[in-house]
């Protein structure tokens, strides 16, 4: 078995950006368990995406809200140029609070509610429809605005889809290639003026491969509608799903390898038929918060039965992906980073739910009632994630700032907030009134 504390081991060494001492010092101050995101590895994502596709004309990337909707993190990825991409009505709000405002928005939402069309609308958010009905929902709810766009699903060309994708006939989302022709003639001659296209076909996806084949569907699509319709699509989104490295074994996206390869596309494709100002767009969630994002906690108690258990104080509230996807999530314990892995855990939480486990049969050092436990790569779909199955209240969200601070981004819940929503007419239910 590899011992992923061995050095050299390491295609992707995980580390954690404070030393043993200031992480201490720092659990004195919020108790675990919390998730701590670090504002560095952020920009750095950012920034390695948006130098991929710095031959483009223009390059946005609308980052996906849902992978950590908090306004802080929106903010500090805003600051360098990139957007959102929304799909709840929460999410454009806290684009709006992070001061992400007009088209830096996206909408890429599915079976929306009119509340939403309409709050899209007032923010001048760029609308991504998922259904050629959606136009005449959105005509009699919001009114259609001067830019649409339309999300495809490719499953004419992928029927038979294949291991990296899956299936896209058996997807919800998009529409199918006749509705999208449909769908933009019905728009120009409903007098919608500039037009957009999108599609997601990919999920933590490490191959470039992937991507640069949904940059040809998508441009030839592209090069389609204007051969056929004579619009000059003005973006083309190629959706999210950048993978990241979560085992230490696996290596990231070579994102110069995806920014030159759609480079080429672009050239051969677009240039040709006069679409050579076609703005590229992405909604990366993973890939720019994924690795910058750690949950740390610590061990309540340890059981020798059939197996031997460490139980956490956090749970499966806190990081759902190990129990939802069977996703790996590499752990360190504080100050034995460098012992030999020489035991077999399975990490748990405390849920009434036998897959509440962050980790099954890991080869780990020693550890001791009161380990402290880092969880590497919560950055994304991980605190976002959370609920209060069990009555268990989320953690607080930490975040260390360029010059090394530590700022509390959101606090833990507590059980004021849990019985909140309560009405039962007895006020010992509810500590906040006691
Ligand atoms: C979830 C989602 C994303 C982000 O996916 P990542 O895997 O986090 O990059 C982008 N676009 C849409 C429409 C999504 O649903």
């Amino acid at each position: 078995m590899t011992n992923y504390n061995h050095a050299e081991t390491f295609r992707t060494p995980k580390n954690f950006p404070m030393t043993e001492d200031a992480l201490r010092q720092l659990i004195e101050k919020f108790p675990t368990p919390f998730h701590i995101y670090d504002e560095k590895t952020i920009r750095k994502n950012f920034r390695r995406l948006r130098d991929a596709f710095a031959w483009a004309p223009e390059f946005r990337e609308h980052f996906a809200v849902k992978a950590t909707p908090n306004p802080y993190l929106v903010e500090i990825l805003a600051r360098d140029g990139a957007g959102t991409d929304c799909s709840s009505l929460a999410e454009l709000f806290i684009s709006e609070s992070a001061g992400v405002t007009g088209e830096k928005i996206m909408l890429t939402s599915n079976d929306t509610p009119a509340v939403e069309f309409r709050k899209a609308r007032e923010l001048g958010a760029i609308i991504n429809l998922d259904d050629i009905s959606h136009i005449e929902f959105l005509e009699r709810n919001a009114g259609l605005p001067e830019i649409i766009s339309f999300r495809y699903n490719p499953a004419d060309i992928m029927n038979d889809g294949n291991d990296i994708i899956g299936r896209p006939a058996e997807a919800k989302f998009g529409l199918t290639r006749k509705q999208i022709f449909d769908a933009y003639r019905i728009c120009r001659d409903k007098g919608v003026k500039r037009f957009g296209l999108h599609t997601m076909i990919a999920s933590n996806e490490r191959k470039a491969s992937t991507f640069i084949y949904t940059a040809r569907i998508m441009f030839e699509l592209a090069a389609q509608i204007k051969n056929q319709l004579g619009i000059n699509l003005e973006f083309v989104n190629l959706g999210g799903g950048l993978g990241i490295p979560y085992n230490p074994d696996e290596s990231p996206v070579d994102l110069k390898v995806v920014g030159e390869g759609v480079k080429k596309l672009f050239h051969e494709i677009l240039v040709p038929c006069g679409l050579g100002n076609v703005r590229i767009a992405m909604e990366s969630g993973r890939a720019m918060t994924g690795n910058a994002g750690w949950l740390v906690t610590t061990v309540l108690h340890q059981k020798h039965t059939y197996k031997n258990y460490v139980g956490l104080d956090a749970c499966m509230s806190d990081l759902m992906r190990p129990a939802l996807y069977g996703a790996y999530h590499h752990i360190t314990i504080l100050g034995k980073e460098n012992l030999p892995a020489e035991e077999i855990y399975d990490v748990t939480g405390s849920l009434c739910e036998n897959n509440d486990k962050f980790a099954i049969d890991r080869r780990l050092p020693k550890i001791d009632t009161g380990d402290v436990l880092i969880i590497h790569d919560t950055g994304a779909h991980g605190h976002a994630m959370g609920f209060n199955y069990n009555g268990k209240l989320r953690s607080a969200e930490l975040l260390i700032r360029e010059n090394g601070e530590v700022e509390m981004i959101r606090r833990a819940e507590t059980l004021a907030d849990y019985f909140a929503t309560l009405n039962f007419p007895n006020a010992r239910l509810n500590p906040a009134t006691k």
